[in-house]
């Protein structure tokens, strides 16, 4: 159920957005979802359509970009993405490794008319 809760986040920023810009209509709406937020794309989307019925941005696209895990190695000093599946430096392959990113959520930008 944390989609749903993120969702009804979404179209409550959203559509104070749409108001105060005089927009009628919210075309679209883009997210960047990190990928350790554990949050699923299409769970947002299907929350969205029933959620959003009767508010500003009723019937917007919405557009989720997924942001890949990012660590910094407190070893080699390396910065950047991991491998698929591993949670360690892919260059020395060290653990001693802190996450920069992939654990955000945030609303990128909104297309009105
Ligand atoms: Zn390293």
């Amino acid at each position: 159920m944390h989609e749903l809760s993120v969702t009804q986040n979404i179209i409550k920023i959203s559509s104070e957005e749409a108001l105060k810009h005089n927009a009628s209509k919210v075309k679209e709406i883009r997210i960047k979802v990190g990928e350790l937020s554990g949050l699923i794309p299409s769970c947002i989307q299907y929350y969205f359509d029933i959620a959003s019925q009767g508010t500003p941005v009723e019937g917007a696209l919405l557009n989720i970009e997924k942001i890949p895990i990012a660590i910094s190695c407190s070893n080699c000093n390396y910065e950047g993405n991991i491998k698929e599946k591993s949670y360690n430096c892919p260059v020395c392959e060290s653990y001693n490794v802190k996450i920069i990113r992939g654990n955000e959520f945030l609303i990128d930008s909104l297309e009105v008319d």
